[in-house]
Parts: structure tokens; sequence; C-alpha cells
């Protein structure tokens, strides 16, 4: 048992902050280390893009200098979600992942597919082009990302870490090295800091008045997304689809996940819209999500379409978010003595969280990441 003890304030409360908070608990308590850490969320846990996320997670479809990192959390999801009924608590299943182009114009409503196989018996046949798998249950699952960043934060709890709602807006350097963390009436001593604030990095690392590296440019792209719940006894296939609809003479390619509980999580482009200050003041453009519940129900009328019909889905989230973009990949690391980083997870952070989460928590507490090489991914 080490007799040094530890402060450890963790600043953003997304799945990154969340998985980094549960490991650091556990691999302390293994490891015999005295720690006290203190997660601060200035907008409610997950209130970002871990809330508002689809959810789909890829084990094998990550370049060079993320695929150690992929592999990784794709078994720590597969582990947690035994460890801790995942399945029940939210919603962890694979999946088939597929690829889907269909052409909704009105004039090709009649010139069906010659051979579509049944497990696309749940989309308009009429107007499908080319289907193709993109990744199977053995290489794609997914979770409700929302349901399983609380349950990560509930699990640190029962482990000790203190959950504390506030933004953090400064930082103290003391004599003996260590940090105090400032909020607008509270102040937390640390001897380890972990920024974890998605799209919001670049600006808190400015604000707390770090060099941040490449984490330094961290921001966001807005993006909408919909739920939609298919009407009673209407269930529909584990299934993620990867679209590409013609209408006219537009496309579009919104992403369309199936989940457990009888809804689909159905997403749009990215925007330009500048990122606000908090999570809790992102804006919804009805005209993107109009656009989002209009592609979907075109291509699936009978489970999916939102009419007056006896079938008709209902739409219960309209929802937009900010994907947390940088260089391309993902800053794990160390600033600076005492100073951490994760983020920059782009559109991996769900799949990717548990085993950022775990390399940060190796690092602060053994000094190395040993579970997997994240060497390319340093600030
Ligand atoms: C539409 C969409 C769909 C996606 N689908 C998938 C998917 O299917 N699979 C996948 O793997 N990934 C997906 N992603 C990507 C994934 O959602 C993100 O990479 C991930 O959620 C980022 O997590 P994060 O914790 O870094 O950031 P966030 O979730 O943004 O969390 C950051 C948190 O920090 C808090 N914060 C900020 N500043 C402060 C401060 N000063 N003090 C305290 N708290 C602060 C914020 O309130 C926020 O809660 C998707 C993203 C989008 C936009």
């Amino acid at each position: 048992m080490s007799t040094t003890s530890r402060e450890i304030v963790i600043v953003g409360g997304g799945i990154i902050g969340s998985c980094t908070a549960y490991y650091l608990s556990q691999l302390a308590a293994t490891r015999g280390v005295k720690a006290t850490i203190t997660l601060l969320e200035g907008s409610g846990i997950a209130a970002g893009a871990s809330g508002k996320a689809g959810g789909l997670l890829a084990e094998d479809w990550h370049g060079a200098s993320t695929s150690s990192l992929a592999s990784l959390s794709y078994r720590l999801h597969s582990d947690l979600a035994s460890s801790l009924s995942g399945p029940s608590r939210w919603g962890y299943r694979n999946l088939d992942t597929l690829s889907v182009s269909a052409d909704l114009s009105p004039s090709q409503a009649r010139a069906r597919k010659s051979s579509v196989d049944a497990r696309f018996d749940w989309l308009n046949k009429d107007a499908l082009r080319e289907t193709s798998q993109l990744g199977t249950k053995e290489t794609t699952s997914q979770v409700h990302p929302r349901l399983f960043t609380e349950a990560m934060v509930e699990e640190a709890k029962k482990a000790g870490v203190k959950v504390v709602a506030a933004t953090a807006t400064g930082l103290k350097r003391t004599e003996a090295g260590g940090f105090t963390v400032l909020t607008e009436d509270q102040s937390f001593p640390a001897t380890e800091v972990v920024v974890t604030a998605g799209p919001w990095t670049g600006r808190v690392l400015k604000q707390l008045g770090l060099k941040g590296g490449r984490a330094s440019g961290i921001g966001g792209s807005r993006a909408h997304s919909v739920v939609l719940k298919t009407a009673e006894g209407r269930d529909l296939p584990a299934q993620a689809l990867f679209t590409s609809i013609k209408e006219g003479r537009g496309m579009s390619e919104p992403e369309i996940y199936n989940r457990p509980d009888g809804t689909a999580y159905a997403c749009g482009p990215t925007d330009s819209s500048p990122l606000p200050s908090l999570a809790s003041e992102v804006k919804v453009d009805e005209q993107a999500i109009t656009s989002i519940i209009s592609q979907a129900g075109g291509l699936s009328p009978e489970y999916l379409a939102v009419n007056d019909g006896p079938h008709s889905a209902t739409v219960v989230a309209k929802q937009a978010c900010y994907l947390p973009v940088g260089s391309g990949d993902p800053v794990i690391g160390e600033l600076e003595k005492g100073i951490y980083v994760g983020a920059g997870h782009s559109c991996w952070g769900i799949t990717n969280g548990p085993g950022t989460g775990h390399c940060l928590a190796e690092l602060i507490l053994d000094g190395k990441v040993s579970s997997a090489n994240i060497g390319r991914l340093g600030p």
C-alpha cells in the first residue's frame, strides 16, 4: 500500500472523463494507491455527444494509430457488459452493420432491386439499390451511450469517486508543485488534473493557462440526431445502417442504428454552427431534424415513418451535439508533469472511451501505459 495520497481532478463528465474516473478508481484499488478522485461536470453527466451519439462500437475499422486502442476498448466494452449487466443496463449487444444505398426519387419508386434478402424486409425494398455487409456480430456491437456513461459514473461513485456539478474556470499552481482547480465558487486541490472536456478541450486548456500541444486545437462540429420509437409490435432487427439516399437531385447519408429497446437512432451531417460555452446551451435546428425524420421514414416507411397512419413511429428525441475534432487522431497523454488530457475522439469516442480511460488511469498511476500501444496519440 502506497502511503502518498493522490488527489486527482477530472474536468468533463462525458464518456472519456467518466471512463477515466471509473478505471482510476478500479486500478487505484488493485494497486493499493490511496487516491481522492473528483469528476467535475459543468452541464450534467453525458450532456454533450456522449449522451447523444449513436453508440456503434467497431473493433477493426481503425487506422494504425488507434487500432490498438480500439481493440482494447472493444474488449473492455465486452468485459464491462458481462460483469456489470450491460445488456439490461445500457443496451449492449452485438449487431450487423450494413451499407445500404437507396433512391427515393418518385420516378424510381417501382424500380425494385431484383434480389434483396430478407434482412432488409423492414426497409423500402422498391427503393434499395446496393447493399453490403460492413461489420458482423463478431466485429460490431452497440451501447446506449448515455446509459453507458451514467453507469460508469454510478460504478465510479460506488468506488468512492466524488462527482461535482461545476464548471472548471481556472487553475492555480502551488509551491509544492501541485495544483488547485477553480470553479465559480469552489476550489479543488490536485496532485493531478485530467482534462476530458470533449470539444471544449481547446478552450478549457486555454482558460486554465495550459499549453496543450495538439490538444489546443480541439474544437467541435455540430450534428443532429433523432430517436424514433416504432409502433407496438414492430420489432427492428439488430442492425446498424450506413446509408446513401438519393432523392431527386439531393443526396443524404444518415446513419440509422436500431436499438434493443424498440427505438432507432438516426443522425445527419455535421454543420459549422459555432460551439456554445456549455453543453446545456447547444441549439437544435428544426430543419435539420425534419430532414433526418423524412429520410429515415422514406427508407423504412413501415417502421420509421412519422405520419397519421396506425403504425406511425413516434419521435422520442430531437437533439444536437458537438463532435470533438482536432488534428485527426485523439490526444491521450501527459501535457506537463501532473496535467493529462484525453480528448478529440471525433466519431469514435463511444467505441474508444473505455480504452482511453484505462490507458489514462495506467499513465497516472503507473507512469506508463501497458494495455495498448497509444504511442502515436501523445500531445
Ligand atoms: C451525431 C454523433 C454520433 C456519434 N456516434 C458515435 C458512435 O456511434 N460510435 C462512437 O464510437 N462514437 C460516436 N460519436 C462520437 C462520440 O460521441 C464522441 O467522440 C464522444 O462522445 C466524446 O466524448 P467526450 O467525453 O470526449 O466529450 P463530450 O461527450 O462532449 O463530454 C465533454 C464534457 O465536458 C464537459 N465540460 C466542458 N468544459 C467543462 C469545464 N470547464 N468544466 C467541467 N465540465 C466541462 C461538458 O459539459 C461535457 O459533458 C458520435 C458523435 C456524434 C456527434
